[in-house]
């Protein structure tokens, strides 16, 4: 198994891509903490991961709030003994021309997406640099690297976890802490369900990706094992786009 004895926190993990992160880490062995402020869905991921034979516990936590992120990690330690992978996957999306996103609106986006990330990493690394190593896994997206109308305080976000990610991967490389990042391009969860349940959305969507297929967690999950995993030791830094071509033009 590639997680053996290992022990991970995911947020975002009660939907879609943090789901199957969580499942696929538990089923490499690795014991999860479900961080997300979904309540009903990060207990079902909990049940997933338990019946499938693997370790799990919940923890309610909004990652933009600093006092959350203080008891996600304290139930990680005090469940498990230790962090040794943080995926930073927990995101919200809210579009709108940009003339029309509220103020209100621009802070949400940036401060789960973007600060979360922060706050979680800055509770989860000095752990790291006491356990000698450590890995995280940002959750960015294609949106980070190229342009969508209507989305630019998402694209800002997504742009912003890029450029921390590099910088937080220089900071602690020679800690042995790995810090990469995931770009996704158009995957089916329930953050897209609205936008492909219109035929015409998913059309073009459908067109513009290469690979005869739009893209499940799965694949997202399967990319992310291989960023916590010893495996991609000597690889920080990096974004890795996982997107069946669709930015490859
Ligand atoms: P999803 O199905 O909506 O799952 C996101 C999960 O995060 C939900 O359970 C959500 O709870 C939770 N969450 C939202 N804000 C949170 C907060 N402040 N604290 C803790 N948990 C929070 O979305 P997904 O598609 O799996 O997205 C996962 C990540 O992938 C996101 O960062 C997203 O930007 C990124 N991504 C997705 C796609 C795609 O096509 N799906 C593409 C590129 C990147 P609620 O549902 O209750 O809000």
């Amino acid at each position: 198994m590639r997680l053996q004895n290992k022990t991970a926190i995911i947020t975002g993990a009660g939907s879609g891509i943090g789901r199957a992160i969580a499942l696929t880490f538990a089923k490499e062995g690795a014991k999860v903490v479900i961080a997300d402020w979904a309540e009903k869905g990060g207990q079902e991921t909990v049940e997933m991961v338990k019946q499938a034979g693997g370790e799990a516990v919940f923890v309610k936590t909004d990652v933009s709030k600093a006092g959350d992120i203080e008891k996600m990690a304290g139930a990680c330690l005090e469940n498990f003994g230790r962090v040794d992978i943080l995926v930073n996957n927990a995101g919200i999306v809210k579009g709108g021309p940009l003339h029309q996103t509220s103020e209100e609106d621009w802070d949400a986006v940036l401060s789960v997406n973007l600060k979360g990330i922060f706050l979680a990493s800055k509770k989860i690394i000095p752990e790291m640099l006491k356990q000698g190593q450590g890995k995280i896994v940002n959750i960015a997206s294609v949106a980070g690297l190229v342009g969508f109308e209507n989305s630019g305080a998402y694209c800002a976000s997504k742009g912003g976890i890029i450029a921390l990610t590099r910088a937080m991967a220089l900071e602690y490389a020679k800690n042995k802490i790995n810090v990469n990042c995931i770009a996704p391009g158009i995957i089916k969860t329930a953050m897209t369900k609205d936008m492909l349940d219109n035929q015409a959305i998913k059309t073009n969507f459908e067109a513009q990706t290469p690979y005869p297929r739009l893209g499940e967690p799965e694949d997202i999950a399967m990319a992310t094992l291989y960023l916590a995993s010893g495996e991609s030791d000597f690889v920080t830094g990096e974004v890795l786009v996982v997107d069946g071509g669709f930015i490859a033009k």
